[in-house]
């Protein structure tokens, strides 16, 4: 877990090397702790990790900022982009010790209004999970009908098809109408009724 006795970080030339994710599992959510310069250069790195360990089923992630001295808005939008797929399965991300240039980042974003990146600790943000996200987060994630290329049907958010979709593949509309024009069918299971 966090300690406050990090290593020191040093400052060099901006390169993938120095970026480093740990991980750590805990009472059902999993603590990534970030080390380094979240630039441009390790963006893609970013996803990749993230996109891994969101994809293989876990959702309620604390994310340990600590020992972030720099972050780029475009690594602000990885975080974004699973950030859906994991409330989708009753999850989320806290952001903890957020500071200097990420917290920056985060608030001219304005990404207050959609996520919490307030927490002083790991047991401020485990808490947390304790208490429903904002109806409106929630909302957010839900509304419309999901599907993928490959699927024959649309389903609601609430069907278990839609966990197993990873956000590359998810097709996302708001009217039936919609994805009728893509030859596909309501869900038999999660909108029986619906053509
Ligand atoms: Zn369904």
């Amino acid at each position: 877990m966090a300690t406050i006795h990090d290593p020191p970080i040093h400052l060099v030339t901006p390169s993938p090397a120095n970026f480093r994710m740990e991980r750590t599992d805990r009472d059902g959510v999993t603590l990534l702790r970030l080390y380094g310069e979240l630039d441009h250069l390790v963006a893609e790195e970013l996803r990749e990790q993230v996109a891994q360990i969101v994809d293989s089923g876990i959702s309620k992630i604390i994310f340990d900022c600590a020992s972030v001295v720099y972050m780029s808005s475009g690594c602000a939008g990885v975080f974004l982009s699973k950030l859906d797929q994991a409330r989708r399965r009753g999850g989320d991300f806290k952001f903890m010790r957020v500071q200097g240039r990420m917290r920056e980042v985060f608030d001219v974003l304005g990404l207050g209004t959609l996520m919490h990146y307030d927490f002083n600790s790991p047991e401020e943000a485990l808490q947390a999970f304790k208490t429903p996200l904002p109806q409106e987060w929630l909302e957010m994630t839900q509304e419309g009908f999901f599907s993928t290329a490959a699927m024959e049907h649309y389903h609601l958010h609430t069907c278990e098809e839609v966990h197993t979709i990873t956000d590359d593949e998810l097709l996302r509309c708001d009217s039936e109408a919609e994805l009728e024009l893509s030859g596909k069918t309501a869900c038999p299971k999660c909108l029986p009724g619906m053509r």
